[in-house]
């Protein structure tokens, strides 16, 4: 949210004073994060601050290329000048999204991750909508710019809320959903495929002798590779299919509105994607990369497999307890056991 005062600074400062205010926000903003339980790395402060400035120093191009200078200039030339400001504001926005798809990149590949969703866009606008409304009042009555400050505390406090809530329902070591965000979400899942008499699938994934990468690598070597295999199932699933962790090396997804033939095929697809994977984890004399993953994968369908979640969650589980015990590395599912686990799946 700090375009309300970087936005501003276009508005009614020279580029350099603008400069020198987005790195005074940022180095508060990573002095801050010191304190705080979850630290923001230090490159990422610098990085998003320096997108800023250049995302500010192309907003300042485009008010150069109206021959605009500033609110001041705005203000003289009436209608035209709102337009202008409307259409930098508009620039400032573009330019933003654009300069941190590089380092958004590095962790999410979908159209969401890299531009984020409707909200934090609409978010996004508004602040810069705040950010002009700013400087309008430090051009006209700068004893008035008091009165941005409770939209801004309000908007900022609706932010915090929203992003309290996500963190509630997300697995921290790996950013799939925890246990009770999963749980919500598919029963929500579930009450709509009753509704609408529709099947969905559900996948058990459980890792292959994990303790061992634990055992010759250590733990943290162990959480690298819980990461790269959450990105990898969640990278072979839709944007809708729920993906969560329950707590050690477990994932489960919920996959709606598909059938058996291609939720199998999704399962698939998972299983070999975890087998090719090669995480590279820093030792501390050398770095290694470990290739010799492998998971097995139990498959429920609703309703055939249980109309509950519960239900399916455990014949999911006994059917993925029957792929460890015929090798590990495979997709079972539960119509694939025999009569007598059947009954115990259901
Ligand atoms: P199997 O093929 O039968 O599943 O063997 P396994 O070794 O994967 O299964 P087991 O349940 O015996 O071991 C799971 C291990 O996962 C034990 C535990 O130390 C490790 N583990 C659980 N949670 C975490 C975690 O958050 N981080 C790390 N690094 N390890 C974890
Ligand atoms: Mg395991
Ligand atoms: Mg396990």
């Amino acid at each position: 949210m700090t375009s309300v005062w970087i936005f501003a600074g276009v508005l009614v400062l020279p580029p350099a004073m603008t400069a020198i205010l987005t790195a005074t926000l940022y180095l508060h903003l990573g002095v801050r994060s010191w304190y705080r339980l979850q630290k923001t790395p230090v490159w990422r402060t610098t990085n998003n601050a320096a997108v800023l400035v250049l995302t500010s120093f192309a907003s300042y191009g485009v008010l150069a290329m109206f021959g605009v200078h500033g609110m001041g200039g705005a203000i003289e030339l009436g209608w035209a000048g709102a337009g202008v400001v409307g259409v930098t504001m508009l620039a400032h926005f573009v330019a933003n999204a654009l300069l941190v798809i590089p380092a958004r990149n590095t962790i999410a590949r979908t159209v969401k991750g890299l531009f984020g969703g409707p909200m934090d866009n609409m978010l996004e606008l508004a602040t810069l909508c705040l950010g002009a409304l700013n400087a309008l009042t430090l051009a006209i009555m700068p004893g008035l710019t008091v009165l941005v400050l409770p939209p801004l505390l309000i908007l900022h406090r609706g932010v915090l809320v929203k992003q309290l809530e996500a963190a509630a329902t997300t697995d921290a070591k790996t950013g799939v959903l925890n246990t009770a965000g999963w749980h919500n979400r598919a029963e929500v899942a579930l009450a709509r495929a009753q509704q609408q008499s529709r099947t969905f699938g559900t996948l058990m994934i459980d890792l292959d002798h994990f303790k061992r990468i634990n055992d010759t690598y250590g733990h943290l070597a162990g959480d690298e590779v819980l990461r790269a295999v959450a990105t990898a199932i969640a990278s072979e699933v839709r944007e809708r299919d729920l993906v969560g962790r329950f707590g050690g090396e477990e994932f489960v997804v919920l996959l709606p509105d598909i059938g058996e033939a291609d939720v199998t095929a999704v399962a698939e697809r998972i299983r070999i994607g975890i087998s090719r994977l090669e995480v590279d984890v820093p030792e501390t004399l050398r770095p290694t990369t470990i290739d010799d993953l492998s998971a097995s994968i139990g498959v429920a369908m609703y309703p055939d497999a249980g109309g509950e979640l519960q239900r399916l969650l455990d014949a999911a589980d006994t059917a993925l307890y029957t792929a460890k015990n015929n090798g590990r590395n495979r997709v079972v599912r539960v119509r694939d056991l025999g009569v007598a686990e059947q009954r115990l799946a259901s």
